[in-house]
């Protein structure tokens, strides 16, 4: 019988499958609960804005969403391409030198503003470290107790590891895998200049890679069924059916699950073998993010795209008028749990606005004219070390699994997402054909 998949699930994960799979002449449905394509990636339209449900970035390390790009002729400036720079107005201004590795991240700590010698030096023995050991540590533990085995001082950790820590792994320091962190650092700045690369999208999330891959999908023949979710996978006389699926007779030899780890549960439940599988996912954890759009008049614009505007609460404000040419719009990144998440909505603008004004001494900044808080209260599972994680293939057969959360050396991100599409496509392809 011919090979049909079902992808279930239109996020980055299940889109990169569903291209691969067509891209390779697989026929593909893809199956996708909500109105919109992208999933946790994804436009949200508001008051007349095309917000984002969460401000992301990507890093030039994100070799598989780039390659992906390139294929679907998604126009390059679509990324605002900037040097990895940490700046925190006034403490520190980092910025990697366009240089090969490791002359880039070195020339950058030694004109870094704001660093002293003693700090310089920690930077430099912590990379050494994680160097020599070839970035594999010989068990995990938490990111703090790395940052304390290699003395980094506390400027470092309040300005940048603590801060890189929870931007890449969602997590806090002390409660985050070192040895996932070591490999995100192993893959940007321990890798070149062009690795560690900040991408921000200069258009919404579903914009930048969802709509191209549904332009090409669709007119390849692919069918993607929006605003229908699928409630249940069963396997009569070999074939997959769906529970949910809006063409009654379809049935597929493949059944892709590229959901969020918490929406897989009820679509595995038909099947015993997977009980062990459905107990590992049911033991991750998840940690938040809140993003805080703030509209204030157009003249007002921050020195840099995006920064650390320190306090207690906002870990990076993004100014939209460098990417998406929104003047006046600001979006502030608060990752992970916190005491912030107590606050009633109005307090969390207010603190937001304090931060914002806080980096203006010289001027008033009147308070915004609108403001948006979209909070993702399971934006990722939370990435503890030693976490175990599954793989693409499910004990059943031809059924498979895509999404940030499959085992990967990175964290929850848009190019684990894409890699686990990438992977189940060809986990496909190797058996299409072969007897059920
Ligand atoms: C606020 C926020 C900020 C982030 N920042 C960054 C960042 O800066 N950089 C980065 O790389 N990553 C970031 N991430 C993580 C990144 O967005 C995710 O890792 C990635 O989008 C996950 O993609 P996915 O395809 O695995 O899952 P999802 O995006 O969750 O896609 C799953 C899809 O399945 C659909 N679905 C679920 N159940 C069903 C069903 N029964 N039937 C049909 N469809 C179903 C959902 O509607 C969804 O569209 C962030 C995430 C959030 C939430």
């Amino acid at each position: 019988m011919a090979a049909r998949i079902a992808i279930i699930g239109a996020g980055y994960a299940g889109l990169s499958a569903a291209v691969e799979l067509t891209r390779k002449g697989a026929e593909v449905v893809v199956f996708e609960a909500s109105r919109v394509m992208g999933g946790r990636a994804r436009v949200v339209e508001k008051d007349g804005y095309r917000l984002d449900n969460g401000q992301h970035i990507l890093l030039g390390a994100y070799t598989e969403t780039l390659r992906l790009m390139r294929f679907l002729k998604v126009p390059p400036r679509r990324l605002l391409t900037l040097p990895l720079t940490l700046h925190a107005p006034g403490r520190l201004e980092l910025r990697a030198a366009r240089l090969p590795a490791p002359f880039h991240l070195a020339w950058g700590v030694l004109r870094a503003r704001g660093l002293t010698w003693a700090d310089r030096l920690a930077m430099l023995r912590l990379m050494r470290f994680l160097k020599r050991r070839n970035y594999r540590l010989d068990a995990d533990y938490p990111v703090s107790e790395l940052l304390a085995r290699t003395r980094q001082t506390p400027l470092l950790r309040e300005l940048v590891w603590d801060q890189l820590c929870v931007a890449a792994l969602n997590t806090p320091p002390e409660a985050a895998s070192a040895q996932v962190f070591a490999n995100v650092l192993r893959d940007s700045v321990g890798a070149s200049a062009a690795a560690s690369d900040m991408l921000i999208p200069r258009v919404d999330l579903t914009e930048l890679l969802p709509v191209q891959a549904a332009v090409y999908l669709g007119m390849s023949g692919v069918a993607i069924h929006t605003a229908t979710p699928i409630r249940g996978v069963r396997r009569e006389n070999g074939r997959f059916r769906l529970d949910g699926d809006p063409g009654w007779n379809s049935d597929f030899s493949h059944v892709i699950v590229a959901t969020a780890p918490y929406h897989c549960a009820p679509l595995l439940e038909n099947f015993d073998e997977t009980s062990q599988l459905r107990q590992q996912i049911a033991s991750f954890a998840y940690e938040p993010i809140t993003t805080v759009y703030l509209a204030y008049d157009a003249g007002l614009r921050l020195p840099q795209p995006m920064l650390q505007p320190g306090g207690p609460i906002v870990q990076w404000l993004f100014d939209k008028s460098w990417s998406t040419g929104e003047p006046g719009l600001l979006a502030a990144v608060i990752s992970a749990s916190g005491p912030y998440q107590a606050l009633p909505r109005e307090e969390l603008v207010l603190q937001v606005h304090r931060c914002v004004e806080a980096l203006f001494p010289h001027r008033e900044v009147r308070a915004p004219a609108w403001s948006q808080v979209i909070t993702e209260k399971r934006a990722t599972f939370a990435c503890h070390p030693g976490l175990s994680r599954p793989r693409v293939q499910t004990p059943v057969k031809q059924l498979l699994l895509a999404g940030d959360y499959i085992d990967s050396p990175y964290p929850a991100t848009i190019e684990s997402a894409v890699r686990s599409g990438l992977q189940a496509a060809r986990q496909v392809l190797r058996t299409a054909g072969a007897p059920d």
